[in-house]
């Protein structure tokens, strides 16, 4: 009862706050540009993650760490003040509020309005975050906080620069274990960088890490101004390079909506051809390897069942169970498995038991996003016509190419694959794959 309650009270915040005109604010920034686009339309995350919004009681934990960090002697101060940071030169940004129902007061035109967690001995930015577990995890294994937090330090320091104050500390929770870590930031106001200079674990033991985001100002505030572009031209915003496959998205509220506007539009998408010319060298020949590796698995797994089949005749004819290689440690077993699975027949049970039905049985949309193999029906492609495909592109294409892709690149914030980047990009893509299988929802 009570937590029925609780959760009509948390839906009922949901709509009110969508009623509710939408700004741009130093916490919002820096999230990918479809997502600002669903919050800016006012629309509604999935309904398992505002169950998760719901367990965000940041600001009783930041009370809590303040209070602790006063008793062991940290001077914490400013905590909520107001800072104003000016916008760069030549990005407009219209959704910025006028007042401030906080500080009850007009705020300036052409600056964001935020409040700073608090500053360490009037000289050092405060923020703090509380993650759960699985998140806090991961942050510490990746040594790396969201995109949107670096964004919202920065863009504090920018504020905050005409005092002096360059550095931050970001202090992040547990709130489950109530451990703590902590990264040390610098931004330079001229350059617009932002400085990931040190990471502190929960034993205090410091770590460098030198990570720098250039341009991290200019780039959220342009994105902020694009959204703006496509919301007046009632147009979705494309989604930006690989995002679908980073944490970002994982845990993005709007992941189911966002795939199904993309099914749509990769529907009325069109089929290049290998010789049209649109795919630089570098593209072409990932698309190659990608087709290599995909007959070779295949292959492999081909070979894999035919010698299982022939080794499982060999040890019943010879009534083995199996070899061993001793020196190696490893070694082969025949066996038989029977199981019987039990199985809900979903139907019955909901014509039965109607109400029980609705209670316990609960919809998880999950969405991916595929690439596969188009064939011919009857046509079969070995590797050695695979692997004689030329990647070259014609004289004068390249440079064609890229103008003609330069713009849509930019559209999506998309880093070119380069020469001798393609290694990277998959060790990168590959890294990314495994955190996001990690992601539970
Ligand atoms: S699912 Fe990913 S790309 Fe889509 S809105 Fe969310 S963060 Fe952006």
């Amino acid at each position: 009862m009570l937590v029925r309650a609780l959760l009509a009270r948390q839906m009922d915040r949901e709509t009110k706050k969508e009623r509710k005109e939408f700004y741009f604010s130093p916490s919002q920034l820096g999230k990918c540009r479809r997502r600002l686009w669903f919050e800016a339309k006012g629309e509604k995350g999935d309904i398992q993650l505002i169950k998760e919004e719901f367990l965000e009681d940041g600001h009783e934990h930041e009370k809590i760490t303040i209070e602790r960090l006063k008793e062991a002697g940290i001077d914490i101060s400013h905590c909520q003040e107001p800072v104003d940071i000016p916008l760069v030169k030549g990005i407009n940004i219209e959704n910025i509020p006028s007042f401030c129902s906080v500080c009850k007061r007009s705020i300036p035109k052409g600056v964001l309005h935020g409040h700073i967690d608090g500053l360490i001995g009037g000289k050092i930015l405060f923020e703090h975050k509380a993650y759960a577990s699985e998140r806090f995890r991961e942050v510490v294994n990746e040594r790396k906080l969201p995109r949107s937090v670096y964004v919202q330090v920065a863009l504090y320091l920018r504020g905050l620069s005409y005092k002096g104050i360059k550095k931050a500390r970001v202090l992040v929770k547990d709130r489950n274990t109530s451990k703590y870590v902590e990264f040390l930031m610098e931004y330079d106001r001229i350059r617009d960088r932002l400085i990931v200079k040190e990471f502190i674990d929960d034993a205090g033991i410091r770590e460098e890490l030198g990570e720098v985001y250039r341009g991290i100002v200019k780039r959220a505030l342009r994105e902020a101004s694009e959204v703006e572009e496509y919301l007046k031209r009632d147009e979705v915003p494309p989604v930006q390079g690989r995002e679908f496959d980073t944490e970002e998205c994982g845990r993005c509220p709007y992941r189911v909506r966002c795939f199904r506007l993309e099914r749509e539009h990769i529907k009325e998408g069109e089929v290049l051809s290998w010789e049209s010319g649109k795919l630089s060298k570098n593209e072409r020949e990932i698309l190659k390897k990608f087709l290599e590796v995909k007959i070779k698995r295949d292959r492999i797994t081909e070979e894999y069942n035919t010698l299982r089949d022939v080794l499982l005749k060999v040890f019943s004819q010879k009534d083995i169970k199996g070899v061993e290689i001793p020196s190696l440690g490893i070694g082969v077993e025949r066996g038989v498995i029977e199981r019987t699975n039990k199985e809900v027949d979903y139907k019955k049970f909901a014509q039965a038991y109607p109400e029980i039905y609705k209670e316990v049985v609960k919809e998880v949309p999950s969405v991916y996003e595929y690439i596969r193999e188009k064939k011919k029906k009857g046509l079969s492609v070995s590797l050695e016509k695979i692997q004689k495909l030329p990647v070259d592109v014609k004289k004068g294409e390249e440079k064609d190419i890229q103008q003609k892709t330069q713009q849509q690149r930019e559209d999506r914030n998309i880093e070119e694959v380069s020469d001798g980047k393609v290694e990277q990009e998959v060790e990168r893509i590959g890294r990314v794959k495994i955190k996001t299988r990690r992601v539970k929802r």
